[in-house]
């Protein structure tokens, strides 16, 4: 059944879990596709260019803003970081579903676009903040002040997450694997997001009685 592409917004405090949720979901379904945002904030350990994020200047960034290709953006932690329109534009056409790693600013601007009907938006919380704390640490990837600034701003982060469509506490990873496939299936599964409906119902009742 054809169907309208669905973007997927996974956001959450700084070391709760959704890249890890979101490699997930996408090995269980390989047509998602992951939106790469553009950073100015330098690459990890094993982060690579146009996989992890297109890694970019502050004036290459600001160029992006300036000439519209951006879907979103917004300063995180110091940094921009910003959604490139066109590859979820060509998604949405290809009725495609697009997953977004983006914080509340994100969320917001999406939902406020005109692709707004089409956002699926979900916001892990961790288990307690001492877990969070233990997780970031345990990543292995940032230095510790940079660890200590995004725990301070874990409250800012946790306090949208009313704007959301669904929250997940994750706490076992299995489970909150699991509860994100039920999302996105159901999803799925929406009325009128199931574009070719009505003309097959419509031959369902024209069918001869067998
Ligand atoms: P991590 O989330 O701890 O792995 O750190 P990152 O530096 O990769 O991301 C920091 C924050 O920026 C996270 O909250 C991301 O969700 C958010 N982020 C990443 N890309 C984008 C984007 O394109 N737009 C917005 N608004 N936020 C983003
Ligand atoms: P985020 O993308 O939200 O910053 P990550 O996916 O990078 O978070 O996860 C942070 C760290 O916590 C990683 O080392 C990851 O393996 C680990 N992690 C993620 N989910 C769980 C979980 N449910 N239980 C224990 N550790 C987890």
């Amino acid at each position: 059944m054809e169907r309208s592409g669905l973007l997927v917004i996974l956001s959450s405090p700084s070391g709760a879990g959704k890249s890890t949720l979101a490699r997930r979901l996408m090995d269980w379904d390989p047509s998602l596709r992951f939106s790469v945002s553009a950073t100015t904030r330098a690459p990890r350990p094993g982060e690579v260019e146009g996989d992890h994020y297109y890694f970019r200047d502050p004036e290459q960034f600001r160029i992006m803003v300036r000439d519209g290709q951006m879907l979103e953006h917004a300063e995180v932690f110091g940094n921009f970081y910003g959604t490139p329109r066109a590859p979820v534009e060509e998604a949405m056409l290809a009725g495609r579903d697009t997953l977004f790693d983006v914080d509340w600013q994100g969320g917001q601007q999406i939902r406020a676009s005109v692709l707004g009907t089409h956002v699926v938006s979900i916001f892990v919380l961790p288990p307690s903040l001492a877990e969070l704390e233990r997780r970031l640490i345990a990543r292995q990837q940032d230095r510790p002040e940079v660890i200590a600034a995004r725990m301070q701003k874990s409250r800012d982060e946790i306090s949208h997450w009313a704007e959301y469509d669904y929250v997940i506490v994750n706490e076992d990873i299995e489970a909150s694997t699991e509860a994100l496939k039920t999302i996105l299936t159901a999803e799925r599964l929406r009325r009128g997001r199931q574009v070719g409906l009505g003309p097959f119902v419509q031959a369902l009742m024209r069918e001869e009685n067998a």
